[in-house]
């Protein structure tokens, strides 16, 4: 019998993230109607600064407690963020897709306004204390919020002089950049070129970069299992 076919499958990861919706987690109500989102420019990543909530029990009470601190202690329309993350990897709905945030503080009012109108705000539930690390399902899910929400990746702390959202999401932030950066460059270097249409020397520099980056990130890998 002859094999006709020659299918290749190739193995990609896809994952499939549910958002838990506000009546699901047992939100109140916004008090006023949200505002709406402007051109969106990327998605800022920020931290509840409340200890790491483990456990899906633990994540919904924490989403509860950061609500009532927005809404009833500082007065404001609702819960800050467009949506939170915890470390289950489980994604919860806050002011959701289209409505602008509360989140991104920056220095001057203009600037507050501008972020919050162009920007969508992710917390994840954690950073009580400084060196606390999301689990690898919280960036996960972050990466995938990401990709649906496109544009730049950003911490809080490029907005303003802020600690939020830590160190340990300030580096991950570099690393997906330098990843994507790569992933870039390779798409758009041509293929079909012949060797002499593409200039050796500049073709060099490009070559060292992703080399420095590559070994940046295998560097911390390491790292990061010996640590383990
Ligand atoms: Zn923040």
């Amino acid at each position: 019998m002859v094999h006709l076919c020659s299918c290749v499958t190739a193995k990609v990861e896809v994952i499939t993230v549910k958002i838990i919706s506000r009546d699901s987690w047992g939100a109140k109500p916004n008090k006023t109607k949200f505002s709406k989102l402007g051109e969106v420019k990327g998605l800022v990543i920020h931290w509840s600064a409340y200890p790491i909530a483990i456990g899906n029990q633990a994540e919904m009470d924490q989403l509860k407690q950061i609500q009532r601190l927005h809404q009833v202690d500082r007065g404001w329309n609702d819960i800050a963020y467009n949506f939170l993350v915890g470390d289950t990897g489980q994604i919860y709905e806050g002011r959701g897709w289209g409505n602008r945030s509360a989140a991104q503080g920056g220095n001057s009012r203009q600037e507050i306004n501008y972020n919050n109108k162009h920007y969508v705000a992710v917390c994840w539930l954690g950073g009580s204390k400084p060196t606390d690390k999301p689990s690898n399902k919280a960036l996960k899910s972050v990466k995938w919020l990401h990709e649906q929400v496109g544009g730049e990746l950003k911490p809080h702390s490029s907005f303003k002089q802020t600690a939020c959202p830590g160190d340990a999401w300030r580096q991950w932030i570099l690393d997906v950049q330098a990843i994507d950066d790569i992933n870039k460059w390779v798409k758009d270097t041509p293929n079909t070129a012949s060797p002499d249409m593409i200039n050796p020397q500049s073709f060099q520099k490009k070559l060292d970069v992703i080399i420095a980056k590559l070994e940046n990130i295998e560097n911390k890998l390491k790292l990061g299992k010996l640590i383990q």
